[in-house]
């Protein structure tokens, strides 16, 4: 494994599927194997980098070519990324995937609209469902599923610990970070 070995592991999936929860855990598996990383937190952005933006396609769009841009940027400069946004649509996710070539992984983190509106954890969805919130992905806007993503982790099956393992294992497989020490 070179010191330049960065990637992007892009996580899509719905509001409340477990994005951030299992980048978070992630991360903290790959520091502790002295991996560098970088989160680019769907959310985290729109508070930031894309304050000001809504939830127009057009708007969506502009933002998720940002964080693309920025996982480019830091990814061939060697430092891995994980990008924690939901990126509903197929075509700007391919545009991200032809920037990034190699670099690029793309996991669906998977989990039905039911599971999500039940696990409820920001009160979105009741506000989508009432129609206080519009343009909500997979109530009232579109979400289109990858259709040949590198990884795909059902959170209906996993705890997020054991999500959080599966990738840590897809990234050792493909000699992407350094392998366990044996304690
Ligand atoms: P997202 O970033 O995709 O919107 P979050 O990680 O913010 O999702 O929220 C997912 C919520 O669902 C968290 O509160 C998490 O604790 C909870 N949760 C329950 N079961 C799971 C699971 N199996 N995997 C991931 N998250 C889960």
């Amino acid at each position: 494994m070179s010191e330049e070995n960065g990637f992007t592991l892009w996580f899509t999936g719905l509001s409340g599927a477990g994005k951030t929860t299992i980048s978070h855990l992630l991360a903290t598996d790959l520091e502790a194997r002295g991996s560098k990383l970088e989160i680019l937190d769907g959310d985290v952005v729109r508070e930031n980098l894309s304050k000001g933006l809504g939830f127009s396609k057009e708007d969506r769009d502009i933002n998720i070519r940002r964080i693309a841009f920025v996982a480019d940027l830091l990814s061939r400069n060697g430092t891995p990324v994980i990008t924690a946004a939901i990126s509903p649509y197929r075509s700007i996710r391919d545009e991200a995937r032809e920037l990034m070539g190699d670099r690029f992984i793309e996991v669906y983190i998977e989990a039905s609209v039911d599971t999500c509106a039940e696990r409820d954890v920001k009160g979105l969805y009741a506000k989508a469902f009432s129609g206080e919130i519009k343009e909500f992905t997979g109530v009232s806007d579109p979400y289109e599923a990858p259709e040949n993503p590198e990884v795909v982790i059902k959170t209906e099956e996993h705890p997020p610990e054991e999500s959080a393992a599966i990738l840590l294992a897809y990234l050792e497989e493909r000699d992407l970070i350094p392998a366990a020490v044996a304690s």
